[in-house]
Order: structure tokens, then sequence, then C-alpha cells
């Protein structure tokens, strides 16, 4: 036996033991494991926390609210700088159409994700939340923010990330996700997105949310150009978050579109595989061993992300619009019953999960 099979059956012994891997092992993992032994441990990891067949999904809708951005992230098409020609800011009016159109397919979620917009203050959208919570209720629920605009709004306010949090949550915000991650080491936030805050401060504002008692998730992207190394950097500090403070509800990777980005064109618009989208999902179920819910990407993956349930993954959205990702190259398929057959096709059976019904208990 080489020493690297010899490693590896170590590895695979630690899993079937519940005994947590390191970055040294997900490393090796990822080098030499074949595609089959992957999948086959993220499915002893996904069986921990679920019934082997059993997935569930979202029906949902990005709003992208504002596409002015001072940000500059280099991976983006999405956003027209301040006083240049295209720049928009959606009215509650248009917004409200956008959720009457999302319950009206039947979706209750609305992720909101928007630009660092100089002009809107996090007044402007306490009121926002306001309108929304007061003309629908408890028929929709938003995914409102993501921390990369939750930091962008409490640093233009000068509020603390404590106060930013306790504000947002007066107006009827509970969910700040963990969309803008990105990939979570300093290096790569130097290399593409210098403006859109430090993984310290990332990890400070996780922090201030989760004490105030809103929820959250943890994301990522892949396939800029970051390393194996920076992957597994970015799942380690998830783990350890979730280890040290908690309430990362679930875990959502998705791939980078390059099209259209500075970024992209400087990558000649290559594209990752879905065979390693799928390969670094397993990885995701095996490292994560404290998140019990692993999501897998329709919106950049389409059909192919349903086979991320046979990679660990045990939950997935339907997304309805995504302008951010749309502008970069991701297409959008509204026909929700193929979406649906191909998961069953796989040998799974979903079940609408209702984020809108799912409060926690009181205190
Ligand atoms: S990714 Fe988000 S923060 Fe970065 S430039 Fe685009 S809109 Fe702005």
């Amino acid at each position: 036996m080489s020493p690297s099979s010899a490693s590896l059956s170590a590895i695979r012994r630690k899993v079937e033991s519940r005994e947590r891997i390191t970055p040294a092992d997900a490393l090796l993992l990822w080098r030499e494991a074949t595609d089959e032994e992957m999948r086959s441990l993220a499915t002893q990891v996904r069986t921990r926390f679920h019934a082997p067949n059993s997935c569930t999904y979202l029906l949902m809708r990005i709003i992208n609210t504002t596409n002015v951005c001072v940000a500059q992230c280099d991976y983006c098409a999405f956003y027209t700088l301040p006083g240049q020609p295209g720049g928009y800011v959606l009215t509650e009016a248009q917004i409200f159409a956008k959720i009457d159109e999302l319950l009206a397919l039947g979706g209750d979620l609305i992720g909101f994700n928007g630009g660092f917009n100089p002009q809107l203050s996090i007044d402007h959208y306490c009121n926002l939340v306001r309108a929304i919570r007061a003309r629908f209720g408890d028929r929709i629920e938003l995914y409102a923010f993501t921390i990369a605009e939750f930091l962008y709004l409490a640093d233009h306010a000068s509020l603390s990330y404590a106060a930013a949090a306790r504000r947002l949550k007066q107006a009827g915000v509970r969910w700040i996700t963990g969309g803008g991650s990105e990939i979570l080491t300093e290096d790569f936030r130097r290399r593409h997105s210098k403006f859109k805050y430090t993984v310290a401060q990332f990890f400070q504002a996780q922090t201030a949310i989760v004490a105030a008692g809103l929820r959250t998730t943890a994301t990522m992207v892949i396939g800029f150009d970051e390393s194996i190394e920076e992957r597994i950097e970015h799942l380690d500090r998830t783990r350890r978050f979730q280890d040290e403070v908690g309430g990362q509800e679930s875990f959502l990777c998705w791939t980078f579109k390059p099209w259209s980005t500075p970024l992209g064109a400087a990558l000649h618009n290559i594209e990752i595989t879905s065979a390693e989208y799928l390969r670094h999902l397993a990885l995701s179920r095996i490292y994560l061993d404290n998140i019990p819910r692993i999501r897998t990407s329709v919106l950049t993956q389409n059909e192919r992300a349903l086979e991320g349930l046979l990679y660990g993954a045990d939950d997935f959205d339907i997304p309805i619009e995504d302008e951010v990702t749309q502008k970069a190259g991701a297409t959008i398929n509204l026909n929700f019953d193929r979406i649906l057959d191909v998961a069953r096709s796989l040998g799974f059976t979903p079940t609408y999960r209702h984020v809108a019904l799912d409060h926690p208990p009181a205190p």
C-alpha cells in the first residue's frame, strides 16, 4: 500500500468513526480520493443528519434592490458606480410587484442583494422591511440582508455591528445571510474585492448578528482563481466559527459566473466543471460536520446541481430571478416540475421547505 493510500484509509476510518478531519486530511482527500470515494464519505456524513432519500427545496426570488455600488469587486458584472448611466434603485411598488409574482408562483422566500449605494441609508432599508412586513405579514420571509450589505449599512451609518443588528431586527429583519463571503481569506479579498471588508470584519459582524438573535447562514463561491488551500481555509474558518459562536443554519456554495466581469476576462471566461463543483460539495459536507444543512446551487449549476444530493447536499433552492448572477452568465429554468423530476430520478423525495412558516420558538 502506498503512503497516500494508507493515509486515505486513515481518513476514511476517521469519517466512519465520526472523527473530525483536519485541513491536511481535506487536502489529501481532494488530491487523492476518487469521485466515488468523495461521494461515499459525504453520504455517510449526510446520513448523520438526514434520512437517506429525503431532501428539501425552496422556491425563491432574489431581489436586487439597487445596482449602484462603490465596492468595485473585479468578479462582478452587476454594479454601476454612483453617477454613471444605468444605475437604478427599485421602488417599493416594484419590490411589492416582484413579491406578488413570487407568491403567485407558490414561493415564499425573498433574498435581498443590492450594491453598496451611498445614497441609501440603513433607515431606507428599515422602512422598506417595515413596509413589506405590513403588506405581506408572514406570507413571505426575507433573507434580508446579505452580510456584505450589513457591513456596508453599519459602516455607512457609523454604527457598531451590534447597534446595526439591533436596528434592523427592530424593523422586522430576521435573517442576515452569509452572502458576499466568496472566499474568506484575506489574500483573496485583497486580490479581488479590497473595498468589501476584511475577513476579520466579516466574522466580527457575523458574531454581532448571532448575538442580536438574528438568524444566519454560511456561503461560499468557488471557481475564481483561488487555490485549493484557500478553499480549505474558507471551510476551516466556517467550521471554527460554528464551533465557537454557532448560528449558521445552512451552508450554500455556488460557482463564479465569469461573463462580462474583469476577472472573467482575465481568466478567459472559463468556468469550473460541474464535476469539480460536486467534488467540492462533498468535501464541504465532510469538513463541515457541525452544519446540518448543506445546499446545492441550482442557480449556477442548473440540473447538474441535483446530483449534489448524491454528494452530501440535502437542500436546494429553485430561484426565479437573480440579476447579479444572470448578468454574469447564469440561466434560470422556470420549469419547476422538471427540476423536481431530476431530484426524483436520482432517488430523492423533495419536500417543500416553507421558510415563511419556519419561526424559531419564542425565547
Ligand atoms: S459583488 Fe456586490 S459588493 Fe461587489 S461590486 Fe458587485 S454589487 Fe458591489
